[in-house]
């Protein structure tokens, strides 16, 4: 249970946002006390702004009172870093600042509310040909302002790139209510520091992002979406590096192993072949159509030719929906196996990718729990999933050292911690050893200078 807020600031809170826009009771807590992961902490209040200057006035509230500020999308994420960690604070909830506020077709830009759902954004922009990139799993539930806040990814970076691509400037609150601009429309720009880079997967550690202004491209015309199913992991590994030597740069090359297959089929009846040992989903985009079908058969080639026993084209819009609604279920499909599953979010380079998947299948056998492996094959980016029950304390201490182990694995290949879903709580024990003590040094000056108080998601990224 988490600390009982003081009237006097509740009644502040509340003058602010109104009666409807700050939430205390119990029940209410309990339903921002956790996210995408099995961590939990419970706020002493939820204040849901609905314009920026409200946001302003609720840091300064805050830092007059020192009190811990929690920014907070939809709860989306993997790696703990709306949940209030030290003791209490208020959330400061962006689900009423979901506006989409201008569409200018002639600079293809976008400016939005932080709350606005990623999902939402992509089908209003492509009702007008154009088009919004990041796509991560989590599309329908999870925000702007939390894709930015960890730059998310998804299937469709390795064509697209990664949220961060696609920020032209932010409205910011800053640790003392101060609001701060960055960017605007211009393509290039490089007037003072890169502020708004900076805050692009600061995990609320920075400011609050209240607004974005977001690049748009134009909506690809033609798309071809194949399944090509292998023997062989190392195989569909070896088919990723395949096409991208050729030339080849699909929008999406999404890897998922034996495990992940059968627990979506589990799931969701989908007509999966279960005794597959591996599939890639490989989607190619563009304008024309001769080019995408061209891209798309040189792919299926190289597949074949690398192991694939078969390749299927998907005929119809309702089967390629099928494929990505089978690769969108992996994660939530996993709770048939296992009560706790631990998603990790190593970055090799990828032609390290069949090394390191023999590696983590090595960490798995080793402690005895499975490990699912699924991922964005053609960025190295990969999800390795352990599948456990935490009531198990046995298991709980064996997750703990297979993690670390998951780590040393993707750094010693040259990879990195997190490709997408940032350090929050869970990867804050490894930061420095990915990172270096400069590095660390230098990211812990920018926060003091930004936050003196430690007010902004405290107990988030660094060890204190
Ligand atoms: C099934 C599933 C699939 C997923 N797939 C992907 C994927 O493919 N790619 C990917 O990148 N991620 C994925 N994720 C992780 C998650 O959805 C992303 O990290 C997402 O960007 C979080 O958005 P959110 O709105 O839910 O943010 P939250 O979870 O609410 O917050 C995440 C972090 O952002 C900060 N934050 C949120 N809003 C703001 C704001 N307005 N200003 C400042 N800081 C803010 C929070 O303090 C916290 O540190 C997946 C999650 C799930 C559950």
């Amino acid at each position: 249970m988490g600390e009982r807020m003081e009237n006097r600031i509740i009644d502040r809170l509340v003058r602010i946002a109104g009666r409807d826009g700050v939430l205390h009771t119990p029940e209410d807590l309990a339903v921002y006390s956790y996210d995408g992961t099995f961590a939990e902490g419970v706020p002493e209040a939820v204040v849901l702004p609905q314009t920026t200057e409200q946001a302003s006035e609720i840091v300064r509230v805050a830092a007059e009172n020192r009190i811990p500020v929690i920014a907070r999308g939809m709860g989306s994420g993997l790696a703990a870093g709306s949940i209030p960690v030290c003791s209490g604070g208020i959330v400061v909830s962006f689900t009423r600042m979901n506006r989409i506020l201008e569409i200018d077709t002639a600079n293809s830009a976008v400016r939005v509310e932080a709350g606005v759902v990623t999902a939402e954004l992509q089908a209003e922009v492509e009702k007008i040909g154009l088009f919004y990139p990041p796509d991560p799993s989590s599309i329908r539930h999870s925000t702007i302002g939390g894709n930015i806040a960890c730059n998310a990814g998804g299937p469709r970076c390795l064509k697209y790139g990664v949220t961060g691509n696609y920020v032209l400037g932010l409205t910011v609150v800053l640790a003392d209510g101060k609001i701060l601009k960055t960017g605007g429309k211009p393509i290039k720009d490089v007037t003072g520091y890169n502020l708004t880079g900076l805050f692009t997967s600061s995990e609320g550690t920075l400011g609050l992002i209240t607004e974005a202004l977001l690049r748009l491209v134009a909506r690809p015309r033609y798309t071809t979406t194949a399944l090509a199913e292998f023997d062989s992991l190392d195989n569909a590994s070896r088919a990723v590096n395949a096409i991208l030597a050729e030339g080849i740069v699909p929008a999406s090359l999404e890897l998922m192993d034996r495990t992940a297959i059968a627990c979506i089929e589990e799931a969701m009846h989908l007509g999966l072949n279960t005794d597959a040992a591996a599939s890639l989903i490989v989607e190619t985009d563009g304008a024309d159509e001769r080019t995408v079908r061209g891209e798309a058969e040189a792919a299926g080639r190289i597949c074949t030719e690398t192991g694939a026993r078969t390749v299927k084209v998907a005929r119809n819009e309702a089967e390629r929906a099928g494929l990505w609604k089978a690769r969108r279920s992996i994660s939530p499909s996993l709770a048939r196996k296992a009560p706790n599953k631990l998603g990790e979010d190593i970055t090799v380079p990828r032609s390290a990718i069949p090394q390191v998947v023999e590696q983590l299948r090595g960490i798995s056998a080793r402690y005895g729990l499975p490990i699912v492996i699924f991922g964005h094959a053609g960025d190295g980016n990969l999800h390795p999933n352990i599948l456990f029950d935490k009531r198990k304390r046995d298991e709980w201490e064996k997750v703990q050292a297979m993690v670390s182990e998951i780590f040393g694995v993707a750094l010693a290949a040259g990879g990195t911690l997190s490709g997408e879903h940032g350090v929050g709580v869970l990867k804050r024990p490894y930061f420095e050893q990915a990172l270096g003590p400069v590095s660390v040094d230098v990211q812990r000056r920018i926060k003091q200078a930004l936050d003196p108080l430690n007010i902004l998601n405290p107990g988030k990224m660094f060890q204190d």
